[in-house]
C-alpha cells in the first residue's frame, strides 16, 4: 500500500546495530527506504547492515557515531548525506542505563545517562532539523523514550528522569518545528527483551512479575517495532506531532 511505501526516503536509526533500534531499522528497509545505522560499535553496525542487506529496494549503510559527542553527530550526518544523498527521517533511539540504586548512586552515573538519553536525543534531532530546514523539506523525527518516563521507578531513577525530559522535549520540538513540515513523535516502549534487559530475562521472580504485569504475558522483541518504524516515518501518520505510539503489550493500560 503506497501509504507505507518508503521507496526515496531515507532514514537514520541511532542505536540501530542492535536491540529496539535494530528493529526500527528492519522496518524501514522492509518498506524499500535506506537507512543509516549509527553506533559506536561500528563492527556490529556492519553486522547489522549484512543481515539487512537486500531485503528491501533501499541502501543500508554503518556509520560511526557517538551520539553525546556534538562533532561526532556533525560528522555522521555529514557522512550520511555524502552516503545517501539526503536526510527524511531520524530514529533517536540510542539510550543507555546503569544498574547502580538510589542512593547509592553517583552523580556522574545520574550525568553519564542524561549525555546520551538527553543531549544525545538533542544533538541528533537538531542537527536532522538543520538539514531538513536548509532542504525545507518536511521530516519525521520520532525518539524512543520510554514507559518508565511516567512511572515511578525504584530501581533507575536517573533512566526515569532522562526519560521525562526526552518526551518533554519531543512535545517542545514538535511545536516548535511544525512550522517547518517536520513532525516530532516519541516511541515508548515497555519491557523489550534486548542487551539492556539482559539481567532480567530468565530471572524467575521477574518472568513471573511480568507475565502478571502486561497483559499480552510476553516480553516486547525488536520485530514489534518494525511497524511503528513504518508508520511514524510514512505519511501515514502526517497529521501526527507531539504525541506518543505506547508499545508495551499493555502494561500501562493495566
Ligand atoms: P540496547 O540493546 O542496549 O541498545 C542500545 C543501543 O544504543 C545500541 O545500539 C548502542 O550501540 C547504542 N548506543 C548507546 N550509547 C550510544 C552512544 N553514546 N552513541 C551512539 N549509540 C549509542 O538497548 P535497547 O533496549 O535496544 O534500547 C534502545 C532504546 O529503547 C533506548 O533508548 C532505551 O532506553 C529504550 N528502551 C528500552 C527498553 C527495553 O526494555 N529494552 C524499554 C524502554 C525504552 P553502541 O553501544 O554500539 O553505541
Amino acid at each position: 500500500m503506497d501509504l507505507f511505501d518508503l521507496s526515496g526516503h531515507v532514514s537514520i536509526v541511532t542505536g540501530g546495530n542492535r536491540g529496539i533500534g535494530f528493529g526500527l531499522a528492519r522496518g524501514l528497509a522492509q518498506a524499500n527506504a535506506s537507512v543509516a545505522i549509527w553506533a559506536r560499535d561500528l563492527a556490529k553496525a556492519d553486522e547489522a547492515v549484512e543481515r539487512l542487506d537486500g531485503i528491501g529496494k533501499g541502501e543500508v549503510v554503518a556509520v560511526g557515531c557517538d551520539v553525546s559527542d556534538e562533532r561526532s553527530v556533525g560528522d555522521a550526518l555529514e557522512a550520511t548525506v555524502d552516503r545517501l544523498g539526503k536526510v527524511d527521517s531520524v530514529f533517536a533511539n540510542a539510550g543507555v542505563t546503569s544498574g547502580v540504586t538510589f542512593p547509592d548512586m553517583e552523580l556522574s552515573e545520574l550525568e553519564h545517562v542524561f549525555e546520551v538519553n538527553v543531549a544525545g536525543v538533542f544533538l541528533v534531532a537538531r542537527e536532522v532539523a538543520r538539514h531538513l530546514i536548509a532542504r525545507d523539506a518536511p521530516g519525521s523525527i520520532v525518539i524512543t523514550s520510554s514507559i518508565a518516563a511516567n512511572r515511578g521507578n525504584p530501581t533507575a531513577p536517573h533512566y526515569s528522569a532522562s526519560k521525562g525530559a526526552a518526551t518533554a522535549l519531543a512535545r517542545a520540538l514538535a511545536v516548535r518545528l511544525a512550522r517547518h513540515r517536520i513532525r516530532v513523535n516519541v516511541i515508548a516502549p515497555g519491557w523489550v527483551a534486548t542487551e539492556m534487559t539482559d539481567d532480567l530475562q530468565g530471572n524467575e521472580r521477574f518472568e513471573d512479575a511480568l507475565r502478571f504485569r502486561v497483559p499480552l504475558r510476553r516480553w516486547g522483541t525488536a520485530e514489534d517495532f518494525e511497524g511503528a518504524a513504518v508508520f511514524l516515518a510514512s505519511p501515514a501518520s502526517a497529521y501526527m506531532t507531539g504525541t506518543e505510539l505506547v508499545i508495551d503489550g499493555g502494561y500501562s493500560a493495566f
